[in-house]
């Protein structure tokens, strides 16, 4: 209990707060100035070329690993998951590992607990003066050129490592979506976006892809929150939703799954999603940051969103592409409307409707537990022939690097 509860504190005093803007390496041979930076979820982080020149160590990153090499001593951190391997342990960090724009970040608790823990001999971390002093070792000249970034290996599917995804399972807390006509007792649209939006975490794991939660609980995320999850070391935000239709004639009939990108609604089925998905504003506090969301018509002026809309249109077409397989409903296509949970993210974004809750087998499918599972396979081999295309599209893991 006691170790369980030290490894909780030491997690916790890794946050943005903590983290000096730079952080000084002095070695034998002098001083070395690396830039601290944070990754999307505000954790500290440290470029590894700079970081590997300052210690004279070495780093590269092969099959999801990256593999690091200081004081003759081999780390290995698994790249998009917050674990690394030391002495045949796998241990907790407090932020992944994670490639941007072909370098390598690693965690900031790297110089300032892992090293001066392992080697405290050696290496002494003075937090007072954001200061990792480098005591002995063998001489070498500390002050070297970052070694010119190469071509990482790729994954066995082809893709890059580094990828990383967003999943935001919609609703969620007191928002509990649509009450799900054809579903279990009991259950939910938030129930059923997160079971699956658990098992697409997994999906996308086993396929080397790194995946960001908006929520791993039943608890409610403000739509205006959720994008922001996904920032510039992010490539492609996946809000997952169910359908549900108002009673009238005939509702229970329509079946079947679509994929939104962000954009002013085309037809009036198309505002109606948009608008019953709009809805969970409703349930957050007045003090949300909801209330300030900018508008649809300023955020389309937004370039850079401009451009993001053809890539989001393109996975939208690949995730209704490979869902056909795994689904029983209508194929209802691509479309377009303003969902607000698309509109802050700053990356490609795309919202899947899963399936009909007001349809009986619809509800059958997204309620049982193998068709989860292929549904969420389906997702994730999208999400992969995304990766693949936009990496050929660009020649890179992702479009813009890590920034403060
Ligand atoms: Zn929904």
């Amino acid at each position: 209990m006691i170790g369980t509860l030290a490894v909780l504190l030491a997690l916790t005093g890794f946050g943005r707060d903590s983290a000096p803007g730079v952080v000084t390496v002095t070695g034998v041979n002098g001083e070395v100035r690396v830039p601290v930076w944070t990754d999307p979820t505000g954790a500290p982080v440290i470029a590894a070329p700079m970081l590997m020149s300052a210690l004279d160590g070495s780093a590269r990153v092969a099959d999801g690993w990256a593999e690091v090499s200081v004081a003759r001593q081999a780390f290995r951190f698994l790249v998009g998951a917050p674990l690394y391997f030391f002495d045949n342990r796998l241990q907790p960090l407090a932020a992944p590992a994670f490639v941007a724009r072909d370098t390598l970040f690693l965690p900031f608790q790297f110089i300032a607990e892992i090293l001066p823990t392992y080697f405290s001999e050696r290496y002494r971390y003075d937090r007072r003066r954001a200061r990792l002093i480098d005591s002995g070792g063998p001489r070498a000249p500390v002050a070297r050129a970052p070694a010119p970034p190469k071509e990482p290996d790729r994954l066995r599917n082809g893709l890059r490592p580094g990828h990383i995804v967003t999943l935001d399972p919609g609703h969620g807390g007191v928002d509990p979506g649509n009450p799900g006509v054809f579903f279990p007792r009991g259950t939910r649209e938030k129930d059923v976006t997160l079971e699956i939006g658990l098992l697409l975490r997994d999906e996308l794991k086993r396929r080397g892809v790194g995946v960001q939660m908006t929520r791993i609980s039943d608890t409610l995320i403000a739509l205006a929150d959720r994008g922001a999850y996904c920032t510039e070391a992010c490539d492609l935000f996946v809000s997952l939703h169910v359908n549900a239709l108002a009673r009238r004639r005939g509702y229970t009939d329509i079946s079947g799954f679509e994929t939104y990108f962000l954009a002013e609604a085309k037809t009036e089925d198309a505002a109606r999603v948009a608008q019953m998905e709009n809805e969970a504003v409703r349930f957050e506090g007045g003090a949300s940051r909801a209330d300030q969301a900018v508008g649809l018509d300023f955020i389309l002026k937004d370039l850079q969103l401009n451009e993001h809309l053809r890539e989001s249109a393109r996975a939208a077409e690949l995730v209704q592409h490979n869902l056909r397989n795994a689904h029983t409903g209508e194929n209802r296509g691509v479309k377009q409307a303003g969902f607000m949970v698309l509109t802050t993210a700053r990356r490609p974004a795309i919202l899947v409707e899963l399936g009909y809750s007001t349809n009986p087998q619809d509800g059958q499918l997204l309620t049982t537990r193998s068709s989860q599972k292929a549904m969420a396979a389906a997702l994730a081999d999208a999400i992969v022939d995304y990766l693949l295309d936009y990496e050929r599209k660009t020649g890179s893991p992702r479009d813009s690097g890590v920034s403060q």
